[in-house]
């Protein structure tokens, strides 16, 4: 029988991926860190979760970059901000959840299957794309997206619900648009040149760049 190793060890580590997170705007408080536990002790969620908030903070700093991005904790966050408001150290966590969740997606390491993810790539090409979230469409994309089992098991479990919607005009199936789509498009490639600038370590000349287009 094959052993599964649970410990990790330095070789484990990426490193680099601490200091990545805490040059994000908002997230250099992370260092300070002094692993109370606060966070996790006042998260709502972190009984479902496979690390808690504290866990995920420590894991962070010390570089278990595949552990933390691939985890199921960044995806229950419900972004309730109790950790951020109760941190000693005012450590923005939530925020930091918020730039962990966009790596994984980036970087491949989001769980397959697994819905949030799937909701979370579907509202952003929607939002890219349209302009709008159409919640019908968005709901069946995350379905067909988070797997066929869970899709037919969600859906028969939930269609007396989505009819009654249909039915009181809550629930449209008309995509909805916005006019004037070039300028979305315009301030897409804008937004996502600066990320990508960003994780190149370019973030001053991403700035200018911004601040250059909004004085036009
Ligand atoms: S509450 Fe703040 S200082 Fe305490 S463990 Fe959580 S992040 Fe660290
Ligand atoms: S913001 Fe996320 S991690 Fe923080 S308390 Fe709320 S659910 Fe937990």
């Amino acid at each position: 029988m094959e052993l599964q190793r649970t410990i990790k060890y330095e070789a484990d580590r990426v490193k680099g991926f601490g200091r990545e997170i805490m040059s994000v705007p908002g997230c250099e408080q992370l260092e300070s860190c002094i692993q109370c536990g606060t966070c996790s002790g006042v998260c709502p969620l972190s009984i479902y979760m496979d690390f808690s908030p504290r866990q995920i903070m420590a894991m962070t700093r010390s570089d278990f970059k595949k552990e933390v991005l691939s985890s199921y904790t960044i995806w229950l966050c419900a972004s309730c901000y109790d950790c951020t408001v109760e941190c000693p150290r005012k450590i923005r966590i939530t925020d930091i959840m918020y730039e962990l969740k966009q790596r994984a997606i980036r970087e491949g390491y989001a769980p397959k299957g697994f819905a949030t993810p799937a909701l979370a790539r579907s509202f952003y090409h929607m939002v890219h794309e349209n302009g709008r979230v159409t919640e019908s469409s968005l709901v069946i994309k995350m379905l067909l997206k988070s797997g066929l089992s869970n899709a037919l098991k969600t859906g028969l479990g939930m269609w007396r619900l989505g009819l009654n919607l249909i039915k009181t005009g809550r629930f449209s199936l008309k995509q909805e648009t916005i006019r004037r789509k070039d300028e979305l498009a315009q301030m897409m490639r804008i937004a996502d040149q600066s990320d990508i600038d960003r994780l190149n370590g370019n973030g001053a000349s991403a700035t200018s760049e911004k601040g250059a287009h909004a004085q036009h």
